[in-house]
């Protein structure tokens, strides 16, 4: 932009005769009012990169939704009230998504709820382009869990306040600031509700959305918790496997020495744990649940084990993965090799997936980044990027530009029975969704006369 401004100045520049005062300063007046137009390529005009959030607050209908923050706080916390105390357990995420259509629908917005069950709010833009501000509706706590909002001082407590009936409340009010201050963006605006973040709801709600849009989707800006210390631009891959070992069973007396599933399991999950993983890229494994067998006096027909990987670079979970399934033949093989009874029965296993969350990073010189940069600049606040596992991780995988934020205020104990929200300073994160919002979507070219 700098070299553009400079290219410019030369050229009205060069031609001022030298002694013509009245001519001269005629041109330096042109000069100095083409130096403060702003400067249109043709090139930039049709490509909208991100829009600065200077500029964009300069714009009376910008002004008026950041406003409307400011005034709205208490709507914004009796609506996150009013979410969090509707269950919404992964898979059964219905009636939360009923009342969120409802709320939507009455910003003017078209409204529709997919085949499973995400709801989307649709701003229409000047150009075909999409960008998406989405919010996970489930939690992890089952039905039945007591989730009423108590408040403790300046906090809310309850399962699930922040995590995420702080990130549903962000993007209820952001649609609504946008829509009292009449905002008509560039690119269309979808405001989604989405299913299936949480544990083996395995991001199906946000890999949905992105199968729905994917042509014409620009970014996702995903609201997920509370906060505005980091911005999650790295997707964290993860896998989930479970293993499956069966066999025919029998008597601990009688029958011994049968092959035993549990047995079997327990070799093979020694040989895997042993495993060496790198420090970096950093690389995890779990083994966090282990079931199968009916009675301390019988040789179980089954044994469970659920595994999840985790690393920065998703050739180390497959090379995990490789070696789990190495383990596990080998240790069945232990087994059956050990049983002095193995001609009376074989064991089988198999490993099912489970759970699957691609990894992917927003390259740095990404238009996103620099909206969200340019947002905290302007709202004076300062943010580390951080790697994590969000529904921003299925666009990043297929390289579309996406970034999670948390929608403000702070918060803690998150997928725990003493979960809380503390909403001092939820203006200063919405603003900040706001501008990143607008910077990456762009403001519709003004009608002129026609
Ligand atoms: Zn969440």
């Amino acid at each position: 932009m700098k070299r553009r401004i400079a290219t410019k100045t030369l050229k009205w520049a060069e031609p001022l005769p030298p002694l013509l005062p009245v001519r001269t300063v005629k041109q330096l007046l042109l000069c100095a009012i083409l130096l403060v137009m702003p400067i249109r390529s043709p090139v930039l005009a049709n490509r909208p990169r991100s829009f600065s959030s200077s500029s964009l607050a300069d714009q009376p209908q910008v002004r008026t939704a950041l406003d409307w923050f400011t005034k709205n706080l208490k709507w914004v916390d009796d609506e996150q009230v009013k979410l969090t105390e509707i269950p919404a357990p992964s898979f059964q995420e219905a009636k939360r998504a009923e009342a969120v259509r409802d709320i939507l629908a009455a910003e003017g917005l078209a409204i529709h709820t997919d085949k499973i069950g995400n709801v989307i709010g649709e701003l229409p833009g000047s150009d075909e382009e999409v960008v998406v501000l989405a919010a996970h509706l489930d939690t992890v706590f089952p039905a039945g869990t007591e989730i009423k909002v108590r408040r403790e001082g300046g906090r809310l407590v309850a399962p699930g306040i922040s995590d995420n009936g702080t990130g549903l409340a962000g993007l209820l009010a952001v649609a609504r600031a946008i829509q009292t201050a009449k905002i008509k963006p560039r690119r269309t605006i979808l405001f989604a509700a989405n299913v299936g973040e949480e544990g083996e709801g395995n991001l199906r709600g946000m890999r949905a959305l992105i199968d729905a849009y994917r042509t014409k989707l620009r970014a996702v800006i995903v609201l997920d918790g509370s906060g505005t210390d980091h911005v999650t631009t790295k997707a964290l891959a993860s896998r989930r496997l479970e293993v499956l070992i069966t066999g025919p069973g029998g008597h601990s007396w009688s029958d011994f020495g049968m092959p035993n599933p549990i047995n079997a399991l327990v070799r093979a999950s020694v040989r895997f744990i042993n495993t060496k993983v790198p420090a970096a890229p950093r690389t995890t494994f779990n083994l966090g649940q282990i079931e199968g067998g009916t009675s301390v006096n019988s040789i179980p027909y089954e044994a469970k084990l659920k595994v999840d990987l985790r690393s920065e670079n998703e050739d180390e979970i497959a090379r995990l993965e490789s070696s789990l399934r190495d383990c596990v033949a080998a240790g069945v093989k232990d087994e059956m090799d050990n049983a002095r009874e193995r001609n009376r029965g074989k064991l089988e296993w198999k490993i099912n997936q489970i759970g699957s969350r691609p990894g992917g990073e927003l390259p740095p010189d990404s238009p996103l980044l620099a909206a969200l940069r340019s947002a905290d600049e302007y709202v004076g606040n300062q943010s580390r990027v951080e790697r994590s596992s969000t529904d921003a991780n299925i666009p990043l995988s297929l390289g579309i530009e996406a970034i999670a934020l948390g929608a403000g205020g702070s918060g803690g104990g998150a997928h725990s029975l003493q979960e809380w929200y503390e909403p001092a300073g939820r203006d200063m994160g919405l603003k900040r969704v706001l501008l990143t919002l607008l910077g990456a979507a762009g403001l519709a070219p003004e009608k002129g006369p026609s």
